[in-house]
């Protein structure tokens, strides 16, 4: 049998995903047993694992210039998807990883106050938008569903505007 290639081992260990919002092609997702302990995937090659998705842009789109980070554009970190990887300065990154999306998945209330960190109240769900989960507070949930039970008041009638008589040109 013909040796495969590193190519080709890599290309058979990651999956098209869903497509994330604002990118126009699936995450390339990289088995759940082969990653690190952050998350990210990693391919054993010339005798050593090295993260999947910096070996995955450096073969398709070249060296990763001296002192870039890869950012997830699509925030799956175990995606290999050359084109969802952006080399960007540490700063850039730190500071993405501030953006809406980053700093919801670490609030620890939600717009009511509840509590985001007790697992019974938070609703995780996985749409195709949001390959890594989105989070979902029940207890807003519940008073949604409450307040479009209760009856709607009926309208309070208008008063009819005064009338201010007019004067007359003497
Ligand atoms: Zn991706
Ligand atoms: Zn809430």
């Amino acid at each position: 049998m013909a040796r495969i290639s590193p190519a080709e081992r890599f290309a058979a260990k990651a999956t098209p995903g869903p497509v994330p919002a604002g990118l126009a092609t699936p995450c390339q997702l990289w088995p759940e047993a082969s990653l690190d302990r952050d998350g990210y995937g990693r391919f054993w090659i010339d005798g050593r694992y090295v993260p999947a998705h910096r070996y995955a842009y450096e073969q398709t789109r070249g060296p990763i210039p001296a002192g870039l980070e890869l950012d997830h554009l699509c925030t799956v970190r175990r995606c290999v998807a050359n084109d969802h990887l952006d080399p960007v300065d540490h700063r850039t990154n730190v500071l993405r990883s501030n953006g809406p999306a980053a700093v919801n998945a670490r609030r620890t209330k939600c717009k009511a106050d509840h509590d985001l960190t007790d697992p019974a109240n938070v609703h995780v769900s996985f749409p195709p938008s949001h390959p890594n989960g989105m989070r979902k507070c029940r207890a807003c949930a519940h008073d949604r569903a409450r307040r479009t039970r209760e009856p709607q008041l009926a309208p309070v009638a208008t008063l009819p505007t005064r009338t201010t008589p007019e004067r007359t040109a003497a």
